[in-house]
């Protein structure tokens, strides 16, 4: 596709419509209840912006709501992932052991959190992880909601399980209730769409490269969101939309259009995988309509 003035025109109109049409099917999905501050949240509402790789940015609002980024902030951590065996050794312990619920993800992000923790101490691992991410969105405006935070320490009973599975046998190298205390503080950083598609400008792959992340971080990242990044409906994101993204349980997804674009969606429900629902459509037809999917 061209990119004149008139497509961004035409973007911008299809959003609109877009967001019109699909609020008044009304089919929202159901907010994430596990987390009890995030079950407060209005289900009826659907936001999307779209960063365009020569600066352009299409939205669906001018004012923006803030909402908790949850696993959407794993991609600002890939960088601190050494390797691969800390997935690879954890998804096979998990697998023998049967359980539930997308383990990758988490027994990964836990991971990837207790790295950092190996030479910070939990508060600069946090102020490191905030700079990155306000860095890459060229915002200082981005916080911790710590009511979140709150909430998830007392009711992630699956985190603590994982957690301390893991320590058992010896792949967590701090404790337990410290890796976790830092792992929930970073999920329960708010975040706008304007926000996350500026932040999402880094793994476009063209340009705003910020210092330390290279181009091989930015494709690693891009091929684990694109096989990883939706829990159990990875395989149906890519069928659909057909673009790396990562999603999050508070209902917002990153999806990122390499060399074209980073778009942020945020709608509170939740499909049957724990995927935005409304949020999920949009970006399927945003894709379908821009023929960005990397199959078509
Ligand atoms: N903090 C949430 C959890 O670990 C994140 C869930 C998610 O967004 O995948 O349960």
């Amino acid at each position: 596709v061209q990119r004149t003035h008139k497509y961004k025109e035409k973007l911008q109109q299809f959003v609109f419509k877009l967001v019109d049409e699909i609020s008044q099917d009304g089919n929202w999905g159901e907010v994430a209840k596990y987390i009890p501050a995030l079950s407060k949240v209005k289900l009826e509402q659907l936001e999307i912006c779209i960063y365009l790789e020569n600066g352009d940015i299409v939205s669906s609002t001018q004012s923006f709501t803030p909402f908790s980024i949850q696993s959407i902030s794993k991609v600002f951590l890939l960088r601190n992932e050494s390797s691969g065996n800390a997935f690879d050794s954890i998804v096979q312990l998990e697998q023998e052991n049967g359980i539930p619920r997308n383990p990758f993800i988490n027994a990964g992000a836990i991971k990837t959190t207790d790295i950092i923790l190996k030479k910070k101490s939990p508060e600069n691992a946090l102020d490191e992880i905030l700079t990155f991410i306000r860095d890459a969105a060229s915002n200082n405006e981005i916080f911790i909601n710590e009511e979140v935070a709150q909430s998830e320490m007392n009711s992630g009973h699956k985190n603590y399980a994982i957690a301390h599975f893991m320590r058992a046998y010896g792949t967590l190298d701090n404790k337990p209730q410290t890796v976790l205390k830092t792992y929930f503080h970073q999920c329960s950083i708010e975040m706008t769409c304007k926000q996350l598609a500026m932040a999402g400008r880094i793994f476009i792959g063209k340009e705003h490269k910020i210092p330390h992340l290279s181009q091989s971080i930015i494709k690693n990242t891009n091929a684990i969101m694109m096989i990883a990044g939706h829990y159990n409906g990875s395989g149906d994101f890519a069928v659909r939309v057909g673009i790396p993204g990562k999603s999050g349980v508070g209902g917002g997804i990153l999806a990122i259009v390499p060399n074209q674009a980073s778009i942020a969606v945020w709608s509170p429900g939740l499909n049957e995988f724990g995927n935005s629902k409304a949020g999920t459509l949009a970006l399927e037809k945003i894709s379908n309509f821009m023929n960005w999917s990397l199959f078509s």
